[in-house]
């Protein structure tokens, strides 16, 4: 089609880091295009990653709150089941809600968009295998690669999405499995390890580390290593899987090892959850033939201005090195697509927060104790624990911490890690601090309001450079 032969910005990909970037393309005054062949906008955050697993834990949560703490609040409620297909339900009607609202965006910033699959066949000529048949050329001055991330597969392991299934499958299960084992102890295994847990899996995590979220500060870690024990889950650390197959009861056999060798065993499940990590996914782009640099992961290697090695050609998101993440993602198609329209754009990736949406909650931004002690950096901890804060307790949800880390000469915040209540929400007065260069002191001597579980953010600030007063 001529209207869409002469754009400024071609987006491979409708995730967040491609949608934003589109969005933010168009509002700077080009015209653009968006190519996406998932049928849907919002990439895997929005169809079958951050949005739908945020919705079963929310619903899952809810299901356990009522068995286990309605009680004690004084909240009879005779006996309480689960309607797992409205459960779905309710998990749909919140993706198709929110993807189809950024077709409306699409339309209300004039970006232009193409439901196929591109290929990059020049630096400034994307062909479209069209979903609905035929293909299309987009030209474009500048294109950007924001395709994303797909499950990484485990040799030995077939992922059929029915007994053996990604974080996808996992999101769609029809019943609940009696066993469940969840291979990678990252966050998005606990998460929905966590989901069918609450649903009344027995839930089983092997780990080839010697540690879950291994990207968590240590002390954290324990701690919510602990709390999800309390929940019933199991962990093997330390254990391989090298074989999944069928057995004679319609169930499965996984065959394990120790990491580092040694005598095998097995573990029955009736379902198992491959969630071993997401690997950049460039597949049919004709990357090698246009002569874009890949790394050893097979990551689109870009400079600061997310330039790859072919000029006109950009990349963003979790195709890209950097925390795998939506937000991180957003963060980079702003910012490329300010430098393509020649203004200052920057993404600090140090302060990039991490979420762990279980219960608690666990969130931190910055360097660990562990990498603050590995760097030599002389520094203070402060941690209050919520049991101390009046809020978590007046809610009776008061497991969990705040701890943190800041330099002991300068008081310059380095990392901070929340283990509790809303964590997720609580960790951005630290992300805001953290960008502003802020000091422990500074946190501490602004005003929080009470009773909230911020004031525990408040209380570990004090207690890094001085004192806390309720603790
Ligand atoms: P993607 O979202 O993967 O989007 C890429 C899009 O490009 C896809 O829709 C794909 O169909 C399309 N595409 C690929 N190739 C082509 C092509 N050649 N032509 C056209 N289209 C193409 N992150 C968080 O920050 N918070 C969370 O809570 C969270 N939870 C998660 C839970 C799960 C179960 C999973 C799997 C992931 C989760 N993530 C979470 C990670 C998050 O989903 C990703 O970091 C994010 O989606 C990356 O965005 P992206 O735009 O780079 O890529």
């Amino acid at each position: 089609a001529a209207a869409e032969a002469d754009q400024d910005v071609v987006v491979v990909g409708g995730g967040p880091g491609g949608y934003v970037a589109a969005i933010k393309a168009a509002q700077l005054g080009f015209k653009t295009t968006c190519i996406e062949s998932r049928g849907s906008l919002g990439g895997t955050c929005l169809n079958v990653g951050c949005i739908p697993s945020k919705a079963l834990l929310q619903s899952s949560h809810m299901y356990h709150d009522a068995q286990h703490n309605f009680k004690s609040h004084g909240v009879n409620v005779g006996s309480v089941s689960i309607d797992l297909p409205a459960m779905m339900q309710q998990k749909d009607k919140a993706v198709t809600g929110l993807t189809k609202g950024i077709e409306g965006l699409f339309k209300k910033n004039k970006v232009t968009y193409v439901k196929g699959y591109g290929k990059i066949t020049s630096p400034n000529e994307v062909t479209v295998e069209l979903l609905d048949g035929g293909s299309q050329t987009v030209k474009g001055k500048n294109i950007i690669i924001a395709t994303g991330s797909a499950v990484k597969g485990l040799p030995g392991i077939t992922i059929d999405e029915q007994k053996v299934v990604s974080s996808t499958g996992a999101l769609a299960l029809k019943e609940v499995p009696e066993k469940l084992v969840v291979i990678g102890g990252g966050y998005i295994g606990l998460e929905m390890g966590s989901v069918w847990g609450r649903l009344g899996s027995q839930v089983t995590v092997v780990e080839f580390g010697d540690a879950i979220v291994p990207s968590m500060d240590a002390e954290v870690r324990k701690s919510f290593q602990r709390s999800l024990e309390k929940q019933k889950m199991k962990f093997k650390l330390k254990t391989k899987v090298v074989k999944v197959e069928e057995n004679a009861n319609g169930g499965l056999t996984l065959h394990l090892e120790a990491a580092e060798g040694g005598s095998p065993s097995t573990l029955e499940a009736n379902v198992v959850l491959v969630a071993a990590g997401r690997t950049p996914f460039t597949k049919g782009l004709g990357l090698e033939e246009l002569g874009v640099k890949v790394d050893k992961f097979g990551r689109v290697e870009v400079d600061h201005s997310f330039k790859t090695s072919v000029p006109g050609v950009f990349a963003i998101g979790d195709v890209i090195p950097g925390p795998m993440l939506a937000h991180k993602a957003e963060e980079d198609g702003v910012a490329c697509v300010e430098l393509i329209a020649g203004k200052a754009g920057h993404v600090n990736y140090d302060t990039v927060p991490g979420v762990v949406y279980t219960h608690p909650e666990v969130a931190s931004v910055g360097k660990t104790e562990e990498q603050v002690k590995a760097a030599n950096i002389q520094y203070r901890v402060g941690k209050f624990p919520f049991m101390a804060n009046s809020r978590a307790r007046s809610i009776d949800d008061a497991e969990g911490m705040v701890k943190i880390i800041a330099d002991k000469e300068t008081d310059k915040i380095l990392g901070v890690h929340i283990m509790g209540p809303s964590a997720g929400e609580l960790i951005h007065e630290a992300v805001l601090a953290m960008e502003y260069g802020a000091s422990s002191e500074d946190i501490a001597r602004v005003c929080h309001g009470h009773p909230t579980l911020s004031e525990a953010v408040k209380e570990a600030a004090m207690a890094t450079y001085d004192k806390p007063i309720h603790f």
